[in-house]
């Protein structure tokens, strides 16, 4: 039954020293390699996941079908069913709550705004506010972005630059989730950590990125768009690899301190703090292009067009000093490394229709 699942699944290899985690949007790109890294070091995990239909979901359904073949219970329900959640919060006591799901993307938000307002704001409201009527409360580490940075010139991206420039909706929500975090720190005890990611990629990535679209229209030989910026200068991101960001996730459960408050209770101060999680050394779009280019030995054809106002930014780049201190974090994959695994990742599954390729 249910209730056995969840408990055997949350249950870490040694009851004595390892962690519970739920790890939310467990379907997703990065919430699916965190919950297996988790699992193989002997963590219990236990995922939710709405599947929404944002893009693909045969490929969320494929990660899921990874997980469950790890010994992972995946819970298909929504972030804002307060009923099931408090139903999970009750069946196991979990020391963390790893939050990941959400309505990512910058541009799908000109599109369909309420899905942001659904899953980044009253989404991230109800985890929390599961969290803080647990007893005990678990440690909370979610996902911000390196989008709060928005129109910020000052590169690189530190944790203590003005964030309140967002130039998307997306933006706006993970920035005033950042807000929301710090009230349910302040007001219950909950222990939060946010990581600001940036641009994550690797294998099993998300279709709707770049680097992504990018491969498949190159291998169907369709055009790609690349934009160009007011002084003729091209988008740069500072691409990260999933491998890295997984590391710096389970750092910052290993080094999150217990909440404080107890069923809705805060019974001292509780930690509270974020880091952003990126790679250091932005990378041109062309050059993502290029590299692209020779893995999969073919050429791009492309229209260059002026940057338009869709809510990207042009350049982000991440200061990662402060991680790097309090987390040990290191990011220590080239673009070009990175890339090779995800192209070989990508031919495998959708060329060579291998749909149980190993982790
Ligand atoms: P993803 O879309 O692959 O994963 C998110 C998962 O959450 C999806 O499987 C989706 O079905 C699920 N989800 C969304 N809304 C939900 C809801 N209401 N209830 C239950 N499940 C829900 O995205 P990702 O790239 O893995 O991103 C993970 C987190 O990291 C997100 O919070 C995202 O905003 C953040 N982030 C990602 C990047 C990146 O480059 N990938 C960069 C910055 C921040």
């Amino acid at each position: 039954n249910w209730d056995s699942l969840v408990t055997l699944s949350a249950k870490p290899r040694d009851p004595n020293n390892g962690f519970s985690v739920l790890v939310t949007g467990a379907a997703g790109f990065v919430g699916s390699h965190v919950s297996l890294a988790l699992k193989k070091r002997g963590d219990g995990v236990v995922g939710i996941d709405n599947f929404n239909k944002y893009y693909d979901p045969s490929l969320k359904r494929a990660r899921t079908d990874m997980l469950e073949r790890a010994g992972i219970f995946v819970v298909e329900a929504d972030i804002n069913d307060s009923e099931l959640l408090e139903r999970l919060l009750s069946v196991v006591q979990f020391s963390h709550v790893m939050h990941l799901a959400a309505q990512a993307g910058v541009r799908y938000a000109m599109k369909n705004p309420a899905s942001y307002v659904h899953s980044n704001l009253a989404g991230l409201i109800n985890i929390l506010e599961a969290c803080k009527s647990a007893n005990p409360q678990p440690a909370v580490v979610w996902a911000s972005s390196s989008s709060v940075y928005g129109l910020n010139s000052k590169v690189p991206f530190s944790e203590k630059d003005r964030t309140d420039q967002p130039a998307s909706l997306y933006a706006a929500t993970k920035k005033a989730g950042e807000e929301i975090a710090h009230s349910y720190n302040h007001i219950y005890g909950l222990s939060i950590t946010g990581l600001r990611f940036f641009t994550v990629y690797g294998p099993w990535g998300r279709p709707d990125m770049a680097y992504f679209s990018f491969t498949k229209d190159i291998l169907k030989r369709k055009k790609i768009t690349i934009f160009k910026g007011p002084n003729n200068g091209y988008v740069a991101r500072d691409f990260t690899y999933i491998d890295d960001i997984v590391s710096g996730c389970l750092a910052a459960l290993d080094t999150a301190e217990k909440s404080t408050g107890s069923g809705g209770k805060k019974l001292g101060p509780a930690q509270l703090r974020v880091f952003n999680l990126g790679n250091t050394s932005p990378v041109p779009v062309t050059e993502l292009v290029s590299i692209l280019e020779k893995l999969l030995k073919m050429k791009a054809r492309k229209d260059v067009l002026p940057m338009p106002s869709n809510g990207d930014v042009m350049f982000t780049h991440a200061n990662i000093s402060s991680a790097q201190r309090e987390l040990g974090y290191k990011p220590t994959t080239e673009l070009k490394v990175g890339l090779m695994k995800f192209v070989k990742w990508y031919l495998d599954y959708y060329v060579h229709s291998k749909k149980n390729i190993a982790w």
